[in-house]
């Protein structure tokens, strides 16, 4: 159904694609129109399947949509995934579409210039609309994907394979610019009573709340991801090991003074942190390793304490 209002100077059109039968149900071309129309809606078509990056269709539908009909700005915004790719300058006439298939709404499409958008322009783009709505719906689906399967389902935080991507990131630019980049290990101590004592769900209660109070102690820019189990990784960019530290800390005084409200029980937590800083030539798995080995150390100078990894401490003066 594509309905369109002239409204004091402007075109507003609103399509909705509400099957996958719109281009079965309703011709995309009058058989009066030439091949040419039915090619480039051909080629649009084969450039959109070509890739599942939402930026990068609507830039290749911007691209080729400009070639037939010029526009000063291109906006697609999805509010629910939290997603706005603009191209170009905005200006005065607008064409809007809200691109629904099989009754959801993938988000709105923007078309703006200076110049009023004519009757049969509205009728090509609404043609060439037809080729975007399941490629943007595929990268919305693929985006979805992705971003579970970098999230902790019980936490909701990052899990191991977001932490691994995150970690390579952020000692690329680490090392690029020049900035001090370091990583906290957390681990629950003696977790294995919880679970024994009060079964596995008032331990996953545990977990939870652990990672609670991390996250409220933590800066907006820290990185928290539940490695396993009971076991947490902070990534601190641009943070060196004395700040490092100090959060640290802070970290362990807020988890210890927690009070954990699991199943109408009062619990408490404490939790053992490992402190290592990026070297030179470091990777990050030796990193990672360095700061697993001072959570060690923590563990066996009695727990519910941080520990700074070998390289990290400061050298002792000896007289
Ligand atoms: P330590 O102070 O040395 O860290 O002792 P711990 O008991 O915490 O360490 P250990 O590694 O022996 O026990 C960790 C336990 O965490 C064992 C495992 O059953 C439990 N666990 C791992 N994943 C989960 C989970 O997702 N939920 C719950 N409830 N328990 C888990
Ligand atoms: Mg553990
Ligand atoms: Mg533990």
């Amino acid at each position: 159904m594509t309905t369109a209002t002239k409204n004091g100077g402007q075109i507003q059109d609103s399509s909705d694609y509400k099957t996958g039968n719109l281009a079965l149900s309703t011709p995309l071309f009058s058989e009066t129109e030439n091949s040419d129309e039915v090619a480039n809606a051909l080629r649009l078509s084969g450039a959109l399947q070509t890739s599942l990056d939402l930026n990068k269709i609507i830039e290749i539908f911007a691209l080729e949509t400009n070639k037939l009909l010029p526009f000063d700005q291109i906006t697609f915004r999805a509010d629910e995934h939290n997603i706005e790719c603009s191209m170009g300058q905005p200006a005065r006439h607008r064409c809007t579409y809200r691109l629904v298939v099989a009754r959801e709404t993938l988000g709105e499409l923007v078309l703006s210039r200076k110049k009023k958008f004519l009757p049969q322009e509205t009728r090509l783009i609404e043609s060439l609309l037809c080729g975007l709505v399941y490629p943007i719906r595929n990268a919305l689906l693929y985006k979805q994907a992705i971003e579970a399967a970098h999230k902790d389902t019980l936490t909701g935080i990052g899990n191991r394979a977001a932490m691994n991507d995150t970690l390579e990131r952020e000692l690329d630019l680490a090392k690029r610019h020049a900035t001090p980049l370091t990583l906290l290990t957390l681990d629950i101590d003696h977790f294995k009573r919880v679970n024994d004592t009060y079964g596995h769900a008032i331990g996953d209660c545990v977990i939870k709340a652990v990672a609670e109070a991390a996250i409220l102690t933590i800066r907006r820019s820290d990185m928290i991801f539940r490695f396993g189990g009971e076991e947490f990784v902070i990534v601190l960019s641009n943070t060196s090991i004395g700040g490092a530290s100090l959060l640290a800390e802070r970290l362990r005084k807020q988890i210890a003074d927690t009070t954990i409200i699991c199943d109408g029980k009062s619990l408490g937590a404490t939790a053992s942190i490992g402190i290592a800083s990026l070297q030179e030539n470091d990777t990050p798995e030796r990193l990672f390793c360095r700061a697993d080995e001072a959570l060690y150390e923590a563990k066996a100078a009695g727990r519910n304490c941080c520990r700074l990894a070998t390289v990290d401490q400061p050298a002792t003066v000896e007289n």
